[in-house]
């Protein structure tokens, strides 16, 4: 058996054997983070098990049409006794380090419960004591994959978030990392009830008006390098306060840099209150971004990543486009082969 099929198949037995969990996803939610942690949860309770779902930020309002959203806990601090001394085991989405659990993160170092740890980043530290680690559109889709090993039934309200997790983290099925399999997947979650059109309504056209005005205020600041290869947007916090838009508006802005023709990577620097800058970044087919990510302490998958880097937007700016612009010289190319559409 191969190690991913073995760490699959103790999953289930966990899910099945034991009866008090935590499930936990990444800061900075995004629709993988969120349906991927409501879908286990919920499963999980149908199977007549104690479920405690959280995330450090909670829900952005772009997913509260999700079911149970209002039942996701965001408060460490909040975290009872009683609660803490019944738990069993932790159960990790989407989540490539610890530190990616913000506050929720101190919980690991505790050695009382099992961590089971199951992610779609192959740049996952493997911090739990099972790690399924496994290439897929979506931890969402890995999440899926579990309920079929359990023969669980995938209810409506649970394809809901299933299918959630799978669009968003796709980009609509339109990313490198959508396969015949998450086509197929994603039929089985349609024939539970789900209405695709509705869904992606849900996602993409019910913006509030201040994302839409953020998006013009970092369009106008598009930068691209002499070789048309490279380009940027840069977002400050006081961009984010007169549009009145939240962190969370921000997401997908990134895209449209790398949507141009010619640029091979996209990127967006993003100022946040903490002295850090958010730093996303995007590949259309051949520089593996995650790995330039890791050198500033993030991650992600070959095509799309991100790292949060302490220092002056200037500063942060100038290193991050020195390493891009070494990838690109070095002729990197990496995570996949060229895509066979370029
Ligand atoms: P985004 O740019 O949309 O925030 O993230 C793109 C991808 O990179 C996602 O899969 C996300 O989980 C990952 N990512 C973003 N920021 C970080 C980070 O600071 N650390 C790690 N390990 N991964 C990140
Ligand atoms: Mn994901």
């Amino acid at each position: 058996m191969g190690r991913m099929q073995g760490e699959k198949k103790r999953a289930a037995e966990i899910c099945r054997a034991k009866k008090n969990f935590l499930l936990l996803s990444h800061v900075d939610p995004d629709g993988d983070a969120i349906g991927s942690l409501l879908a286990l949860g919920l499963s999980l309770r149908r199977a007549g098990k104690k479920v405690i779902m959280a995330n450090p930020d909670g829900v952005p309002l772009l997913y509260r049409f999700l079911p149970a959203w209002d039942e996701v806990r965001c408060d460490y601090g909040e975290l009872l006794a009683r609660e803490l001394a019944a738990l069993e085991v932790i159960i990790t989405l989407d989540t490539a380090t610890g530190e990616r659990l913000g506050d929720w993160s101190r919980i690991l170092k505790k050695d009382s419960f099992v961590v089971l740890n199951i992610d779609h980043h192959l740049t996952n530290t493997r911090y739990g004591q099972i790690n399924w680690i496994e290439a897929a559109s979506s931890t969402g889709e890995l999440v899926q994959v579990l309920l079929s090993e359990l023969g669980w039934e995938i209810e409506t309200d649970i394809a809901l978030c299933l299918y959630t997790a799978i669009v968003t983290d796709t980009g609509s099925f339109r990313f490198e990392n959508t396969t015949c399999d998450t086509h197929r997947n994603a039929a089985l979650l349609l024939q539970k009830g789900i209405n695709p059109a509705q869904v992606t309504e849900y996602i993409y056209e019910t913006k509030p008006e201040a994302a839409v005005r953020l998006l013009g205020r970092a369009l106008e600041t598009l930068r691209i390098s002499p070789d048309g290869r490279v380009a940027w947007l840069t977002i400050t916090n006081s961009t984010l306060a007169v549009v009145g838009a939240r962190g969370e508006d921000v997401n997908g802005i990134v895209n449209y840099a790398k949507e141009i023709a010619g640029v091979e990577v996209g990127i967006l620097f993003q100022e946040t209150r903490e002295d850090l800058i958010k730093v996303s970044l995007r590949s259309r087919s051949r520089i593996n971004v995650s790995e330039i990510a890791q050198r500033f302490g993030g991650g992600g998958h070959p095509r799309a990543a991100g790292c949060r880097v302490r220092g002056s937007l200037d500063r942060v700016r100038e290193e991050v486009l020195a390493g891009v612009t070494a990838a690109l010289a070095g002729g990197e190319n990496t995570g996949a082969g060229d895509s066979q559409y370029s």
